[in-house]
């Protein structure tokens, strides 16, 4: 498989000599107009043409499996060129997400395929790691929903498979491409970054000038239930990942969010929400509280609904902004790596079993 041409930025074009408007010319065939093949950009010399395609791949991924939900959340499956299979979903405008309700379509695409960390409640993680994704798989998740909707994305969330922080220099390099004009031309403060708490990435992420939002995926307020969940709080702990968030802070002039998952008796007590809500606080953090999301074969649950509202409430009650998200496309599997899991079990269409 030849090096995939989504992966370099203009300036890298291998066009020795090339005139400035030239690369301009080639981002715009690519970006812009979105040919699939390099014969399709016909105001190049055909020998260039030639050459690109004998050095290059253009397609980075096509689609395995879609599912739309009800809630008109759509859920897609790629396949990379590899063979390997990653997600993203589309989530039409979603005030509950981060209170601004708009014409906002939200896409939440994947870093990595599986990942490394092994929070306990989590499909992406369940597989272990595979491998990190390359700049252009990542861009190309975006564009090749906007073809499969017919729409432009205007809001893009690291949310999917995989640890962002710990794939950096594919992220960040996705994210010049997606910003850019001659890109995709997505606004960074449109972009968010979640993290389950990588504290080397987010103090990186902290000197970027760039203003990239972030999230930190908590879901415990003490060490003693995030370490029950999430094995990386015995590398990083809370009282580490507060500090690196008050200096993300201070660096960025910014406010960042909490996610926080509810899983019925794991981190849904009222004692827990009472913490959580001294430490956005502290932070003048939102929070994002979000029902779990079943995954199958995994013994956790969302609580009762009357858990749930009683836990905002300990956060409203100290005038904490704490949204409680509604688990769009849950019958979609939405939650990260859902779909994959099913399709790799060899459940559902689309699915090697059921192709084979
Ligand atoms: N690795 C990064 C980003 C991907 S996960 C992170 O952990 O932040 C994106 C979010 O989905 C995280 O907040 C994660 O905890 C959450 N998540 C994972 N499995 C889920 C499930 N079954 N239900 C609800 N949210 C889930
Ligand atoms: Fe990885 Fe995030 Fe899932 Fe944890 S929650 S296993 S860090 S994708």
């Amino acid at each position: 498989m030849t090096p995939l041409f989504l992966d370099l930025l203009p300036g890298e074009y291998p066009l020795p000599d090339a005139p400035a408007f030239r690369r301009r010319q080639i981002a715009e065939w690519v970006f812009k107009k979105r040919v699939s093949s390099f014969d399709q950009m016909t105001t190049l010399p055909a020998a260039w043409r030639a050459e690109l395609a004998s050095r290059f791949t253009l397609g980075a991924l096509g689609l395995a499996r879609s599912q739309g939900s009800a809630d008109t959340t759509r859920k897609f499956l790629w396949r990379l060129n590899d063979g390997a299979l990653v997600e993203s979903v589309l989530i039409p405008a979603s005030p509950a997400l981060y209170g601004e309700p708009s014409d906002r379509l939200t896409l939440c695409v994947s870093t990595q395929v599986g990942c490394a960390y092994g929070c306990r409640f989590c499909a992406s993680g369940l597989d272990g790691f595979r491998r990190n994704l390359s700049p252009g798989e990542i861009v190309a998740q975006v564009m090749a929903a906007e073809t499969e909707s017919g729409s432009r994305v205007n809001n893009l969330v690291f949310m999917g498979m995989g640890e962002p922080l710990a794939n950096y220099d594919a992220v960040s390099r996705a994210i010049e491409i997606i910003n850019a004009p001659w890109g995709l031309g997505i606004g960074a403060r449109h972009i968010t970054i979640s993290t389950s708490g990588l504290v080397p990435g987010i103090l990186r992420l902290a000197e970027d000038p760039r203003q990239i939002r972030l999230a930190i995926s908590l879901h415990g307020a003490t060490d003693e239930v995030r370490d029950r969940i999430m094995p990386i709080n015995r590398r990083h702990p809370i009282a580490e990942l507060i500090e690196a968030c008050a200096l993300y802070r201070a660096k960025k002039h910014r406010s960042l969010t909490f996610e926080y998952i509810l899983i019925e008796g794991i981190n849904d007590d009222p004692a827990q929400a009472r913490l959580l809500a001294e430490l956005a606080r502290r932070l003048r953090a939102r929070v994002n509280l979000i029902p779990y999301n079943a995954v199958q074969g995994l013994r956790f649950r969302p609580p009762p609904a009357a858990r749930v509202a009683a836990f905002a409430k300990v956060l409203s009650d100290r005038r904490v902004p704490a949204t409680v998200r509604r688990e769009k496309g849950s019958d979609i599997d939405a939650a990260c790596g859902q779909l994959r899991l099913k399709t790799l079990r060899g459940e559902g269409p689309g699915s090697p079993a059921a192709a084979s």
